[in-house]
C-alpha cells in the first residue's frame, strides 16, 4: 500500500538512494534537507512515517524529534532514524527523544524498503476514515 514517507536527510547521495528505494516499492516521498525544513514539512505533508537523519544543518535530528513530538499535529507520526552516528548511546538519545525506532547507515538496500514500512502503523490506527 501506498504510504508517504518525510525523509530528513543533508546528503544527497542518501537522499538519492532511499528515495530510490522507496519508490520502488511504491511509496511516496517527500524531502527535507535540515531540521527546521523537516519540522515545517512534517506539519504540512502530513506524513505517515519520517526518516530523520541525526547529523543535520540548523537543528540536529534529536531536536527535530523532540519538536515533533511537541506538537500535537505531528506528535503521533513514527521517527525512525537512519544514520551512521552509531556512537554508543545514540539509539538511546533517540528513542529518549521520541524515536520509535533506528536504521543504521549504510543502509541495507536488499532490506531497507521492507524494515522501513514494519515501522508504518496499519490502517485503520491514526488518520483512518
Ligand atoms: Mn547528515
Amino acid at each position: 500500500m501506498k504510504r508517504r514517507i518525510l525523509l530528513v536527510e543533508d546528503n544527497e547521495h542518501n537522499r538519492y538512494l532511499i528515495t530510490y528505494l522507496l519508490e520502488h516499492r511504491g511509496h511516496e516521498v517527500v524531502h527535507a534537507a535540515d531540521g527546521p525544513q523537516g519540522v515545517r514539512l512534517a506539519g504540512q505533508a502530513r506524513p505517515d512515517l519520517i526518516l530523520l537523519d541525526i547529523q543535520l544543518p540548523g537543528m540536529d535530528g534529536y531536536a527535530v524529534a523532540r519538536a515533533l513530538k511537541g506538537d500535537p499535529t505531528t506528535a503521533s507520526i513514527p521517527v525512525v532514524a537512519v544514520t551512521s552516528y552509531a556512537m554508543c548511546g545514540d539509539q538511546e538519545r533517540i528513542m529518549a527523544a521520541g524515536g520509535c525506532g533506528y536504521i543504521e547507515k549504510p543502509i541495507d538496500p536488499e532490506t531497507f524498503a521492507s524494515t522501513v514500512e514494519s515501522f508504518i502503523p496499519e490502517p485503520g490506527g491514526r488518520d483512518a476514515p
